[in-house]
């Protein structure tokens, strides 16, 4: 039953979320759905979602008299008191999306039924700013099979300013696709069906498996590359201990982008954006990633809901945790645990050394007065300078001269394209689709030839397929086809960066042209001697250090010796 929150309730709560964009919109309704008990959840977008947002499931319904209150102010079936707030296990509980969402739209129309032999629906008609009193409102009968529709249109049209601070149609639509397959993953035993403009972009198939999911997002190649883990961990905090359970699919370490967005998490149900939590899952895979790579999975932790504050942020973003630190740690160690038993088995990666490609070094190097002597693990290089010892990240060291030399190049000569052929066959999940929609002309200005490869929607799968008809080939190194999908990442995150050049750090990142691991001693000093020589050689390209020093200091301290001085 629904009820209105009394003051002292309303008060507890974090003010209200703003309908900042259409994806606003999409989350609460798909969360109403969840909430509900939805088995399917089918979600339209017309435009940039402002024309129209329209989200249908088949939970458990709404009687008349609760269907004319959820559209109200602080109406919630899901809190009765203040002292529910510790423990609400549900998506919602402040009862204020619905009223919120009616007031910044022309239009929003519930259509819904409970099981019984009518349905209702409700239209709230006219929008403006719906104070606690009541709005335009009506109230009449309507066929129905049991579940809930909404449909939101004339989002925002009385309210130019922030529709004008949208992006674009494509690019509203992308942040719409990145919620719903956020709760598409974490939520494989639900249908979720996603359509833009009348054509399918996502549909899982609801069978509570990860790998059927993780298909139809990513495509077979990333699905048949992952691995399903189940654990459980202690955390305490304060004197109380709490189980948090994680759980969850991992695609193995051939399977990565350039960022972190695919890595999809949920906390008791609430899939969130939550970058902690994202770092912990990547710092889990720790060395298995090839470095600036980021991995692809879905993570879902369940803890105590005393444990787990999701009041924190107004838009339910980010939530607050007991102990942060001890749950992250919980997660990094659930997923390191998962992939040291996990088949891990890598396709070979080729080595090919660009160095030795390239012009000899010319400008000075600021490492003239370094000795390498000796190396670690493969991975770093101990070199002397005067009274320290310096750590040389060798992968991180390679990537800085890569991309300085592929900078330089492609100043001079531009990036050139080369065919693949026959063409390669890539597929992209639907927000990436998406994004490479609204891109199109810089991805392609890069040097990517890209053709759509019939309609994601026919396969039933959901998934975009592209054949890859050329690359970007700076210095004559082609880009791998499947490198597409970094590529229309970047490219659209681009903010103010260029977006060449995004491509060139990534580039020069990649596996495939960064030296092996066993450098001879010759190559080590070169190696020092060309990072020497770079404009900045202190970070790789993407702001990672290459250099550590350790000054003399700190072995005196730490062998408890007198003076600097050996003696
Ligand atoms: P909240 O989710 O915080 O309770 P909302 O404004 O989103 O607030 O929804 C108000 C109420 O309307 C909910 O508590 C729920 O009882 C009802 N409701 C909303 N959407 C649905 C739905 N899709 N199916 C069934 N009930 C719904
Ligand atoms: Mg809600």
């Amino acid at each position: 039953m629904i009820r209105r929150l009394d003051p002292g309730t309303r008060s507890k709560i974090a003010a209200g979320e703003v309908v900042a964009r259409p994806a606003s919109v999409a989350v609460e309704l798909v969360e109403n759905a969840l909430d509900a008990g939805a088995e399917t959840v089918e979600i339209e977008v017309d435009g940039d979602g402002t024309d129209r947002i329209r989200v249908a499931d088949d939970g458990r319904g709404m009687a008349e008299s609760d269907a004319a209150l959820a559209v109200e102010r602080y109406t919630t079936s899901k809190l009765s008191a203040a002292d529910d707030l510790e423990t609400v296990e549900t998506l919602g509980f402040r009862g204020e999306a619905l009223p919120s969402i009616a007031a910044a739209a022309a239009r929003l129309e519930l259509t819904t039924n409970d099981g019984g032999p009518r349905g209702t629906r409700v239209v709230v008609d006219g929008g403006g700013d719906a104070t606690d009193g009541e709005h335009d409102k009506t109230v009449s009968p309507a066929g129905r099979a049991r579940g809930t529709t909404v449909e939101v249109t004339g989002l925002f049209s009385d309210r130019p300013a922030r529709k004008k601070s949208l992006a674009s149609p494509k690019a509203e639509f992308a942040r719409v696709s990145a919620v719903v397959t956020r709760y598409a993953l974490t939520r494989p035993d639900v249908r979720f069906v996603l359509r833009h403009d009348g054509r399918e972009t996502l549909a899982t198939p609801g069978t509570d498996r990860f790998a059927d999911a993780l298909l139809a997002v990513y495509g077979r190649d990333a699905a048949s590359h992952a691995s399903t883990f189940d654990s459980s961990r202690e955390v305490s905090a304060a004197g109380e201990t709490a189980a948090v359970e994680v759980d969850g699919a991992l695609c193995h370490p051939e399977v990565t982008r350039s960022r972190r967005d695919h890595v999809h998490v949920s906390v008791n149900g609430r899939a969130l954006a939550e970058p902690r939590l994202r770092r912990a899952v990547a710092d889990g895979y720790g060395t298995l990633l090839p470095d600036g790579r980021e991995p692809v999975g879905v993570v879902r932790l369940r803890l105590p809901p005393a444990w787990v504050d999701h009041n924190v942020h107004p838009a339910k973003d980010e939530v607050g945790f007991r102990d942060a630190d001890a749950v992250a740690e919980a997660v990094e160690s659930s997923v390191r645990d998962a992939l040291s038993t996990a088949d891990l088995r890598r396709s070979g990666e080729v080595a090919m050394d660009l160095d030795s490609s390239l012009a000899p070094v010319e400008a000075a190097s600021v490492f003239d007065d370094l000795r390498v002597i000796g190396r670690f693990r493969g991975l770093y290089l101990l070199c002397e300078a005067g009274d320290e010892l310096l750590v040389v990240d060798q992968h991180a060291a390679h990537e800085r001269i890569n991309y300085e030399r592929l900078r330089e190049a492609v100043e001079s000569a531009g990036i050139d394209a080369v065919s693949v052929d026959p063409p390669a066959t890539v597929s992209l999940s639907p927000t990436d689709a998406a994004l490479l929609d609204a891109n199109r002309d810089l991805v392609e200005k890069l040097g990517f030839r890209v053709a759509e490869f019939g309609d994601g929607s026919r396969s039933g799968s959901g998934t975009g397929t592209y054949r890859v008809e050329a690359v970007p080939a700076p210095l004559g190194r082609p880009f791998a086809p499947d490198a597409l999908a970094d590529v229309v990442a970047d490219v659209a995150a681009g903010d103010d960066a260029d977006p060449r050049d995004e491509l060139l750090k990534d580039l020069a990142c990649h596996p495939s042209i960064k030296a092996g691991d066993d450098l001879t001693d010759d190559d080590a000093a070169r190696l020092v001697e060309r990072l020497g020589s770079c404009e900045t050689p202190y970070t790789c390209p993407h702001g990672r250090p290459t250099v550590l020093a350790i000054d003399e200091e700190t072995f005196v301290r730490g062998f408890g010796r007198r003076s600097g001085r050996l003696g």
